[in-house]
């Protein structure tokens, strides 16, 4: 496996930074998860742009242009003849002292690993995952915005660590005022009706990539896709409920906090959604 890192390919026993990047000391960073279909790194423009725009708002320089960096990732991924798989961009803060002050970084690390990605086991795509709301919230916009996809990812891995104690895989996470934001690293659908609903980032959702796509499917598909809050009651009561991201893409959720959401299995609406992202995945692939 060759990892890049400022500017040469390495083998992953020497991909190594100091400990006094701040990356390390402090999350001071931004990164971004991509994935590879049949050789195509899908939305790699969406996912570069959002990288740019979380450095830009933590003040962080990227020393290289999107087009460079573009380059750099599609040599990763041919170096490591990935025709499937996952793709981690990192940028961190970089070397300096121990201070707070990011001053003392005159050059941020960038890494770039392409690699095989371990999906949820099949059999839960087929049956759905049971999840759970946590006591963990997803910290407010006006704090730290929840757009910024910082390597500061304590709340999302207590809200893992916190599924996993209550016996499941994933949960979702409220905002400071109860309403549905996100689960840990991915985006939540609600489907009652006709209608698709998200919730929007005011409520502390990512952007997420695989939601921008499955919202643009829906309405294709013809749903009234809405952007709108809603409640943990809202997702007991839905006739489905799906997560959806770049390494999950659209999994059903068949129960929520003991409640059986439907009828317990993927409904067809997420079926169909799913079908239409996966072949999406592979039409619009850049390289
Ligand atoms: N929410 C959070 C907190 C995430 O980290 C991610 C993953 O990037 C998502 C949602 C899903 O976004 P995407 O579809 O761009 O992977």
């Amino acid at each position: 496996q060759q990892i890049y890192l400022n500017g040469e390919f390495v083998q992953k026993h020497e991909a190594k930074v100091s400990v006094y990047d701040h990356g390390y000391l402090y999350g001071d960073g931004v990164f971004e998860g991509i994935r590879v279909y049949e050789g195509n790194v899908f939305r790699l423009r969406e996912h570069l742009v959002r990288l740019y725009e979380s450095a830009k708002s933590i003040l962080l320089t990227i020393p290289y242009s999107i087009e460079e960096l573009t380059e750099i990732i599609v040599e990763t991924v041919n170096r490591n003849h990935l025709h499937s798989g996952y793709i981690r961009l990192v940028v961190s803060r970089g070397e300096g002292n121990l201070g707070l002050d990011p001053a003392s970084c005159p050059k941020p690390n960038i890494v770039v690993i392409a690699e095989q990605l371990a999906l949820f086991p099949d059999e839960l795509y087929k049956n759905g995952i049971d999840i759970v709301t946590v006591p963990t919230r997803r910290n407010r916009s006006d704090v730290l915005n929840p757009q910024i996809k910082s390597l500061n990812y304590l709340n999302n891995i207590l809200v893992k660590i916190e599924a996993k104690l209550a016996g499941v895989q994933e949960a979702l996470m409220l905002n400071d005022q109860g309403y549905v934001a996100e689960g840990s690293g991915d985006n939540v659908f609600i489907i009652k009706g006709n209608k698709l609903v998200t919730p929007p980032s005011s409520a502390g959702a990512l952007e997420g990539i695989t939601r921008n796509a499955i919202m643009e499917l829906g309405e294709t598909l013809g749903f009234i896709v809405e952007e709108k809050l809603f409640t943990r009651h809202d997702v007991y009561v839905a006739d489905e409920v799906f997560l959806t991201g770049t390494a999950a893409e659209v999994i059903a959720v068949s129960k929520v906090d003991g409640r059986v959401i439907g009828t317990g299995k993927p409904g067809e609406h997420t079926n169909r959604l799913l079908k239409a992202f996966r072949q999406l995945v592979v039409e619009d692939g850049e390289k």
